[in-house]
């Protein structure tokens, strides 16, 4: 081949994707089969939602609005800040891209927590900048030890709270704390993804109103988890108009689909759909504890929708022999695995299964 790639690129691994449920199902033979693994929700989204998707099926030969009026109007609304201070995304994927394209110059340094989201590294290595990695502690970000990090160099820290895949948060003053030792001209991304499921009460909810008083502070929120939207592609993010702006130019006219739009705005409204998939998701979670707790497994308490546990055993190898009998989770480095908590139908699956792989290891 004698086309030249650049030279940032050859260090980024592709994205690696689970296997589809229909070819688990096909590969072994089997008819049931559960995935834990995407920390998708479980109940699917809201029928308004769907409804909503109907009646904007009309319109497909039309372009979206591109400037997303309708859903930032909405979205201002809800969280009380001015329109040019909200900027919806094809998802926080695509904005951590559009963030590394607008703000990442060669050689800057990037901060980011081990194990976290891994986009925000490959984002950075694509921009040729220097990922600086700040292991977590005891499961948590070690928010002391990322300020020491900070440099000249510095131009992002990302902040997932809670974090994937260890399910820990960052409290409120511990947060407030850390944001005034920042220096203004570091830019500080809060990803939010698992907020909906959040259920202590020092957590940053008021993270939106922070980034008034902070204009170095952008806060990344997502309809792919607990508003179960992950297939159309759907976030937004809050800060300052002026850091929102430049992101702005950065971003594709359409970068949100009109069938995204309004799915976003009917999931918006329906209140209803969301306490019912935080329920659901605090029943099972105390249901997958209970259970990890009568196998003696060390599990990492979580904020979110997924659970970080010891299996004792390699996760590769217990990942492969869930997959063989029909439940998918995520295998993470050493004897972790990472499941995401689904139905009480799923979860009673997957701890039968787990208890089986782990009855025939010994
Ligand atoms: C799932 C996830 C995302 C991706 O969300 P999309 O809005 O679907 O792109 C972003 N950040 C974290 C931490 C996630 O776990």
């Amino acid at each position: 081949m004698s086309i030249q790639f650049r030279e940032e690129i050859k260090n980024i691994q592709p994205y690696k994707p689970g296997k589809p449920i229909e070819d688990v199902k096909r590969e072994y033979n089997i008819q049931k089969v559960v995935k834990l693994a995407s920390n998708e929700n479980p109940l699917g989204c809201s029928p308004k939602v769907k409804e909503a998707i109907i009646q904007a099926l009309d319109k497909l030969a039309i372009y979206p609005d591109g400037n997303n009026t309708d859903l930032k109007n909405l979205l201002a609304k809800k969280h009380s800040v001015e329109v040019d201070n909200i900027l919806p995304s094809s998802g926080s994927d695509e904005m951590i891209d559009l963030i590394a394209k607008t703000f990442i110059n060669k050689d800057d340094e990037v901060i980011m927590a081990d194990i976290t989201f891994p986009r925000y590294m490959q984002t950075t290595i694509m921009m040729g900048g220097t990922p600086v990695i700040v292991p977590l502690k005891e499961f948590t970000f070690d928010l002391d030890g990322i300020l020491e990090k900070i440099s000249p160099k510095t131009k992002i820290i990302w902040i997932c709270n809670p974090n994937n895949p260890t399910g820990t948060m960052i409290t409120e003053k511990d947060f407030v704390e850390f944001l005034d030792k920042v220096p203004p001209y570091v830019l500080v991304v809060s990803d939010e993804a698992y907020r909906e499921y959040v259920t202590r009460d020092d957590y940053p909810f008021n993270s939106i109103e922070l980034t008034k008083k902070y204009e170095n502070l952008l806060v990344m929120r997502t309809f792919s988890k607990a508003y179960g939207l992950a297939g159309i592609r759907v976030a937004y993010t809050v800060g300052h108009k002026e850091v929102l702006q430049y992101i702005n130019r950065v971003r594709g006219p359409f970068n949100v689909s009109s069938l995204a739009q309004v799915a976003a705005m009917a999931a918006i409204e329906d209140d209803e759909f969301l306490k019912k998939a935080y329920d659901t998701n605090l029943q099972g979670k105390n249901f997958l504890y209970e259970e990890f707790d009568r196998l003696s497994l060390h599990y990492v308490p979580s904020e979110t929708n997924h659970i970080l546990v010891d299996v004792g055993r390699d996760g590769q190898e217990v990942f492969m022999e869930l997959q063989k009998r029909g439940v998918i989770i995520r295998p993470m480095t050493g004897n972790y695995i990472r499941v995401s908590i689904g139905t009480m139908e799923e979860n009673r699956f997957f701890v039968e299964n787990l208890k089986e792989v782990l009855k025939k290891g010994q």
